[in-house]
């Protein structure tokens, strides 16, 4: 395991002397099947592969859950280790041995003393998560950047779920220039539909039955546009909401039908649509999406 900034460089250094190609999956751990997949994805497509665990402050508001997020770096470990990814450091992955180090900073390591940079990525940033999270990605972006700077890894690895987080880093990695492939994995969901998310664990037996609709909802908008071809954005979005209500305790944030690189709200559905939801159940905020090839 890695702690420090140096010792990351210094083992992506040794890897790239080796000729290996590096991928990179940035989590705050409390580890599911979600970012096993993350991890899969780069075993898959690099010789070997960084996961970093860091629950990042500055990506959290005042009154949001960073104390009471969960840490569990032992369950993490060992769950990276019964899938075989940190066997001895080392996983098979096909005709290749794949390294897979672990890469757990401190605050301090990653905010030290006198710390005064950020990066803001423009007006993607300010909508939808955004409105509500109104620091959320400048805290994003800037451990992001931080994170490929000192590993200078070749690809990084994302999650479709956080589809607004891919959006934002795409564009800075563009607008900046950062010497890093950007890969989007798909949605792991448990088996009736709900996105794995590490909140998940927040919710109460009534909130996590309920919480169902938000994957129903998305569902029904698909059948909408891809089956009833339906082009009216605001009907797609009513109807969206309307299943979303039957939930009792369902608080709407938003829902948003909306072009799927800019994120601008779509009045008309055109060829590449993404329908975005942010729910709350009690204090627990869900957020869950849908892409859509036309
Ligand atoms: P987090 O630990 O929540 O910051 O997430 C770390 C990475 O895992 C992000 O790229 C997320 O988008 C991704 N991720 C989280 N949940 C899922 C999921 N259910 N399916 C796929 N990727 C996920």
């Amino acid at each position: 395991m890695l702690t420090s900034t140096a010792d990351l460089r210094s083992f992506v250094v040794s890897q790239h002397k080796l000729g290996k190609k590096v991928g990179f999956v940035p989590t705050m751990g409390a580890l599911h099947e979600g970012h096993l997949s993350l991890v899969e994805a780069s075993a898959k497509q690099c010789d070997a592969t960084v996961v970093s665990i860091f629950v990042n402050p500055s990506q959290f508001g005042p009154n949001e859950d960073f104390q009471r997020y969960p840490r569990t770096l032992e369950n993490d470990l060992s769950l990276l280790q019964k899938t075989g990814y940190l066997q001895a450091g080392y996983m098979t992955g096909g005709e290749q041995d794949t390294a897979v180090e672990v890469f757990v900073p401190s605050i301090t390591e990653m905010y030290p003393a006198g710390f005064d940079t950020s990066i803001h990525v423009g007006s993607v940033s300010q909508i939808l998560e955004g409105k509500s999270r109104p620091l959320h990605f400048q805290g994003v972006a800037t451990v992001v950047l931080k994170l490929f700077l000192a590993s200078q890894a070749d690809t990084a690895f994302f999650g479709q779920k956080d589809f607004q987080q891919i959006c934002i880093v795409r564009k800075m990695v563009s607008d900046l220039n950062v010497p890093i492939e950007i890969v989007m994995c798909p949605i792991v969901r448990e088996p009736d539909g709900l996105a794995m998310s590490s909140r998940n664990r927040y919710l109460s037996a009534s909130e996590r039955r309920q919480a169902v609709v938000l994957s129903q909802s998305l569902r029904l908008a698909e059948m909408m546009i891809v089956q009833d071809n339906i082009r009216d954005a605001a009907a797609v979005k009513r109807a969206a909401e309307q299943k979303i209500r039957t939930a009792p305790d369902a608080v709407i944030e938003y829902v948003s039908v909306a072009d799927s690189v800019t994120l601008d709200e779509l009045q008309r559905i055109e060829s590449k649509p993404v329908i975005l939801l942010a729910v709350k159940f009690g204090t627990t905020r869900l957020i869950d999406n849908l892409v859509l090839s036309l």
